[in-house]
C-alpha cells in the first residue's frame, strides 16, 4: 500500500470495494499502525451536550429536521449545561462538545455566554458544532474562548448535498468546504466527515470525500453510516435517487472509511461515532477503535433531552446515564489495552500548524 497522500482515487476505490480477508486486514493493520504513531494509544473522551433539537434546516436525512412534527422540542439552559461541564471534569474528560441543530434561540449572545462561562469555572477544551452560522458569529465564539469547531461536509458531491440539504428559503447555497476554510482562518482546530451509503453516493464520490479530508489538512474527522430515519424523505424513501455504483450504509464500510481518513490524515483526531455503535451495539464503537479512531464521545446530555436528540431512531446510549456512558466507554478502552486520555487532547495536526505561519481563508 502506498502512503496516505500518495493514494490516487482510483487506489481508494479499490480499498473501498475491497471484501473482507487478508487484504483488508491489512488495511486495518496499517491505519492501526498510523494511529498509534500519530496520536498514540490514548483514547480521548470527549463530553457530549447536545444543546437543542430545534431546527430550522429541512435536511433529509436528519430526524430532527423542521419539518418533523412528530417530535417534542426543547433547547436545554446555561445552568443544565453548566452542570454538564463540571460532571466532564469530575470525570476527568479534557473536552466538552456542544452540539445542536441550527436553532435561531442559541444566539450569538447565548453562544458567547455559556462559552464564558464554562472557561471561568473550568479548563475544558470547548468543540462547537451547531452548523453554519455567520462569520460574526464565529468571530465572537472564538474570541470568547471557543477552541475547535465541526461542521461535515456531508459529500462532497455538489449535486447529491444540495438535494440532502436543501438551503434556507430565499438564501442560496452554501458551501461548505468555504465554511470550513474560514473557521481554519479563525483559528479553530476544524474538523468535518461524512456520512457513508447514503442514497446518492457513488465509490467515487466517496473516494473524493477521502481526498478531500486531505485536502483540507482537517484536524478532526468524523464519519459514520447513514441510518435511514422513518420521519425524513431519506427514511419514506421519498424521492429516493440510488446511485449507479450506490455505497451501502454498512458498518464494514464505515470501518474502511476510518481506516482511510487514519491513512490521508494521520495526526487527526478520529472519533468512533455513535453511528457505529448504534448499528453495532456489542462491538460497533470497539472496531471504530481498532479501525483508526482514537477519539470517543460519551454522551452527557441530561436524560430527559437525551431521548429526543433523535436524529436517527435507536440512538445508541439515549437511554444510559451519563455515569453509564463514561463507564461503558472506560470499560471498552481498558478491553483493547488502551489508556484514557489526558488533558486537552488538542490533534498533533493542529499542534503543528501553530508553528507555522497562520492559515490563510481562501
Ligand atoms: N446542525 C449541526 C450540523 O448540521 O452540523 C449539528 C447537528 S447534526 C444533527 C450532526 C450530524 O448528524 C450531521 O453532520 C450528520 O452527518 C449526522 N446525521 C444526521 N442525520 C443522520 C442520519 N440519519 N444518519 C447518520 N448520521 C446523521
Amino acid at each position: 500500500m502506498r502512503d496516505g497522500l500518495n493514494m490516487d482515487r482510483q487506489e481508494i476505490v479499490q480499498w473501498l470495494k475491497c471484501s473482507p480477508g487478508e487484504e483488508l486486514d491489512s488495511l486495518r493493520e496499517k491505519a492501526d499502525q498510523l494511529r498509534r504513531l500519530s496520536v498514540g494509544d490514548e483514547v480521548h473522551l470527549r463530553g457530549l451536550v447536545e444543546l437543542s433539537n430545534i431546527c430550522s434546516r429541512n435536511c433529509s436525512y436528519c430526524g430532527i429536521r423542521r419539518d418533523n412534527l412528530s417530535i417534542k422540542r426543547y433547547r436545554i439552559k446555561t445552568e443544565e449545561v453548566l452542570r454538564c461541564a463540571h460532571k466532564a471534569v469530575k470525570f476527568g474528560f479534557g473536552t466538552l462538545v456542544l452540539q445542536g441543530g441550527e436553532d435561531p434561540g442559541l444566539t450569538k449572545e447565548f453562544i458567547s455566554d455559556l462559552i464564558l462561562r464554562i472557561k471561568t469555572e473550568t479548563d475544558l477544551a470547548i468543540t462547537l458544532s451547531l452548523g453554519e452560522r455567520n462569520v460574526d458569529e464565529w468571530q465572537e465564539w472564538r474570541k470568547c474562548g471557543a477552541d475547535r469547531y465541526l461542521l461535515r461536509f456531508e459529500t462532497s458531491n455538489k449535486d447529491l448535498f444540495h438535494r440532502i440539504h436543501p438551503p434556507q428559503e430565499g438564501q442560496p447555497q452554501c458551501d461548505r468546504v468555504a465554511m470550513l476554510k474560514t473557521l481554519q482562518a479563525l483559528g479553530y482546530e476544524t474538523g468535518s466527515g461524512v456520512m457513508i451509503g447514503v442514497p446518492g453516493q457513488s465509490y467515487d464520490d466517496l473516494a473524493r470525500d477521502i481526498e478531500l479530508f486531505a485536502e483540507l489538512g482537517l484536524d478532526m474527522i468524523g464519519v459514520g453510516p447513514f441510518i435511514p430515519h422513518p420521519q425524513t424523505p431519506l427514511g419514506m424513501k421519498e424521492n429516493v435517487k440510488m446511485a449507479a455504483e450506490q455505497v451501502p450504509n454498512s458498518v464494514e464500510m464505515g470501518l474502511k472509511v476510518l481506516a482511510l481518513a487514519r491513512i490521508v490524515c494521520p495526526g487527526a483526531n478520529i472519533p468512533s461515532t455513535t453511528a457505529f455503535a448504534t448499528l453495532d451495539r456489542k462491538s460497533g464503537r470497539e472496531m471504530g477503535l481498532c479501525w483508526g479512531a482514537n477519539v470517543v464521545m460519551p454522551n452527557l446530555t441530561p436524560v430527559e433531552y437525551r431521548k429526543l436528540y433523535e436524529i436517527y431512531p435507536s440512538k445508541a446510549a439515549s437511554t444510559e446515564t451519563p455515569e453509564q456512558s463514561r463507564d461503558a466507554a472506560l470499560i471498552q478502552i481498558k478491553h483493547l489495552g488502551r489508556t484514557p486520555g489526558r488533558g486537552r487532547g488538542d490533534s498533533p495536526t493542529h499542534l503543528e500548524q501553530l508553528t507555522k505561519p497562520i492559515r490563510k481563508e481562501g
